[in-house]
């Protein structure tokens, strides 16, 4: 199975535009919505199936029973998240700010507190038309994204194993949840924004891959509202042997398609077409990285 992962630097350069229409385009059977935080792959590429829905322990946080506590803060002054409060009768723990550390179970003298498995996020598996769509969504305030995104791939890569490719949709940024989506990708499309601070996003991506050994190729979306940006990523990627992929032009039938929450590559207009080109030359670079190092 090839394993394409599709990025960017910040939210909001067209990433799961372009991974929907990829979607599309190869009729892949198993795909992945990576970003744990704010997942919103499906508005555009989700069937009517039901999906199988389960929890994610990523963690633990401490509970006190009330009714062993003696209220001697103990705990509190040992907390070092200052997650421990206490109402004047019993202390409490504030579930928010508890890292699971677990020292308020070794320093209280009553045995009161207890470590309890947290709900993090929920995991789900769509399968419809022998096709394979995970994803999960992380609780609000949860750090456990890394390890959700691995259960995500986890999940998929068990129950699409005779799939010819993979098509992953990343989260935004260079934080642990993109560290983890990397890890055992074939090539990441890093989907570029022509600007300032587009241009340094990008840069610290392909550096966040590079230190992890991947291989990366770009494509800059809406390339004609900054052409000298373009120009500029274009030329960073030649000085750095990243094959560029190709341009998308503005394009209005790209927010409409999001706002009827379909995908764009069901559209005749340039950016689909645009589109299309890169995914042509994104699976040249996959098949080439196949053949010469034998990925399966
Ligand atoms: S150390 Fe134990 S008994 Fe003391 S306040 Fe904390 S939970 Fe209550
Ligand atoms: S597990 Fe650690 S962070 Fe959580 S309440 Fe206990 S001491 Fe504080």
């Amino acid at each position: 199975m090839k394993k394409l992962l599709i990025l960017s630097g910040k939210g909001g350069t067209g990433k799961t535009s372009t991974a929907a229409s990829f979607i599309a385009f190869s009729k892949a059977k198993a795909i992945a919505d990576c970003d744990v935080d704010a997942p919103n792959l499906h508005l555009a590429v989700a069937g009517s199936s039901e999906p199988q829905t389960s929890d994610f322990t990523g963690s633990q946080k401490a509970s006190i029973d009330a009714s062993l506590c003696t209220n001697c803060k103990i705990c509190q002054n040992h907390c070092r998240f200052n997650a421990i409060e206490t109402n004047g009768k019993n202390c409490f723990v504030n579930p928010v700010r508890c890292e699971g550390c677990g020292v308020c179970t070794f320093v209280c003298p009553q045995k009161a507190v207890t470590m309890e498995d947290d709900i993090s996020g929920q995991q789900f598996l769509f399968t419809e038309n022998s096709r394979i769509f995970s994803t999960a969504k992380l609780k609000i305030g949860r750090g456990n994204s890394g390890k959700l995104v691995t259960a995500v791939k986890k999940s998929l890569f068990e129950k699409s194993r005779d799939a010819d490719i993979a098509v992953i949709d990343g989260s935004p940024g260079i934080g642990c949840p993109v560290i983890a989506s990397i890890n055992g990708a074939d090539l990441i499309l890093i989907v570029a924004e022509p600007s300032s601070s587009g241009f340094n996003d990008l840069k610290r991506l392909v550096q966040t891959a590079f230190s992890l050994q991947a291989a990366v190729c770009v494509c800059v979306n809406k390339w004609d509202i900054n052409p000298k940006y373009t120009d500029l990523i274009q030329q960073f990627c030649m000085e750095n042997n990243i094959p560029f992929a190709g341009t998308i032009p503005y394009d209005d039938t790209v927010s409409l398609a999001v706002n009827e929450q379909k995908n764009i590559a069901e559209f005749d207009c340039e950016a689909a077409r645009a589109l299309h080109k890169i995914y042509s030359n994104v699976m040249q670079i996959l098949d080439k990285r196949h053949e010469n190092y034998g990925i399966d």
